[in-house]
């Protein structure tokens, strides 16, 4: 579909003070096809043009990827390198403190960064943080 653009024709465009995408009044063109100014019919401001599809996608992106940046494994690896206690073999028997860095069978090397209650530990392990029993 073409759409017909020019002065005094509405269009859609994203109003910065309504912070929505409204319907606007062309007030200016750029070239012929190019919109360079819109009058916003909600708060009767006149502002740059906004495309509502470009300028919406775009923030939702970049924000994401920040999220994902923040894994488990840089954590993990921080935490071991400031860790100064001996490599523990970990046993449901034994007993740990915070800052213990323990050998699971299953999971590999982790370090204790809270204790739960009396017999439970949370364990930060390569891949995620585990919860296990101590103490038993
Ligand atoms: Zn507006």
């Amino acid at each position: 579909m073409i759409k017909e653009i020019g002065v005094g024709k509405e269009t859609l465009s994203y109003c910065s003070k309504c912070k929505l995408t409204l319907s606007h009044i062309i007030a200016a063109m750029k070239d012929l096809d190019t919109i360079a100014k819109v009058f916003c019919k909600t708060c009767k401001a006149t502002h740059t043009y906004k495309d509502p599809n470009k300028a919406s996608k775009k923030k939702v992106v970049s924000h994401r990827r920040k999220t994902e940046m923040r894994s488990n494994s840089k954590d993990w690896e921080e935490a071991m390198k400031q860790a100064s206690s001996e490599l523990q073999t970990y046993s449901p028997k034994g007993k740990f403190v915070k800052g213990d860095i323990i050998e699971h069978p299953k999971f590999g090397q982790g370090i204790i960064e809270k204790l739960l209650d009396k017999n439970k530990i949370e364990v930060l392990f390569k891949d995620n943080r585990k919860v296990l029993v101590h103490n038993i």
